[in-house]
């Protein structure tokens, strides 16, 4: 596979500007291999995203040439309830689970990275700010994948995030993070994110097509062929 996969997207489920179906798309004329749609989701708002999106997913990989995969993302849900609300989404067959991590932009509770991790049912730790050893470690134990991010902002600490989880042996992931047309990747652009927040010319095609392709293996194992 040599074409962009990227995990983390939203759609206007959330605060994305697109229509999923707009958004899958655009991916499409991206040439993207795989877009994730990981709408921001709490307890609140999980089933109306699982049920929303999931429709358009469905049609536009029967009619479009691209993999997509109806996530989510637990956001600025209590760390404490992290696990559970992660285990909710999998009963009702989400099979990709992300987790908005510790970005140093926004005052997400701490003790979320490690929640994530140790939650047994997070697919991608999200943006995770001052990755922790320890929890790279964890990560790297549980088989969480985590994250270096395009988004502006969250992008600020990925050198930090990259040390880390590669000193650890965690797999890293390039996702775009996008809510707008302009965010989604260039093959050539997504190459030189990972590059510039740290990872070496001789492991960047690991993390740009390796770990995907591990990470779509761990989705197909845990997602089911239709939502509950
Ligand atoms: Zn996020
Ligand atoms: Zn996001």
């Amino acid at each position: 596979m040599r074409k962009i996969c990227d995990f983390h997207t939203h759609s206007f489920f959330s605060d994305g500007e697109l229509l999923p179906s707009e958004l899958i798309r655009r991916a499409v004329d991206k040439d993207y291999a795989v877009i994730g749609i990981t709408d921001h989701a709490g307890m609140s708002n999980m089933d109306s995203i699982i049920d929303n999106v999931y429709r358009d997913c469905q049609i536009a990989e029967k009619y479009w040439d691209i993999k997509v995969i109806p996530g989510i993302e637990i956001t600025h849900v209590p760390a404490g309830y992290i696990a559970q609300c992660a285990a909710y989404a999998r009963g009702r067959g989400v099979g990709l689970i992300v987790v908005h991590g510790e970005t140093i932009v926004e005052p997400v509770e701490p003790g979320t990275n490690h929640a994530a991790i140790c939650s047994g049912m997070v697919d991608i730790l999200a943006h995770p700010g001052f990755l922790s050893q320890e929890d790279a470690r964890l990560a790297a134990e549980n088989g969480v994948f985590i994250e270096v991010t395009a988004r502006s902002g969250h992008s600020l600490t990925n050198a930090v995030v990259v040390q880390q989880a590669m000193s650890a042996g965690a797999h890293l992931l390039i996702n775009s993070d996008s809510h707008a047309p302009r965010d989604l990747m260039s093959k050539d652009f997504s190459r030189r994110v990972g590059l510039g927040a740290g990872i070496p010319l001789d492991h960047i095609d690991t993390v740009l097509f390796k770990n995907p392709e591990l990470l779509l293996q761990r989705i197909a194992a845990s997602s089911r062929t239709s939502f509950k």
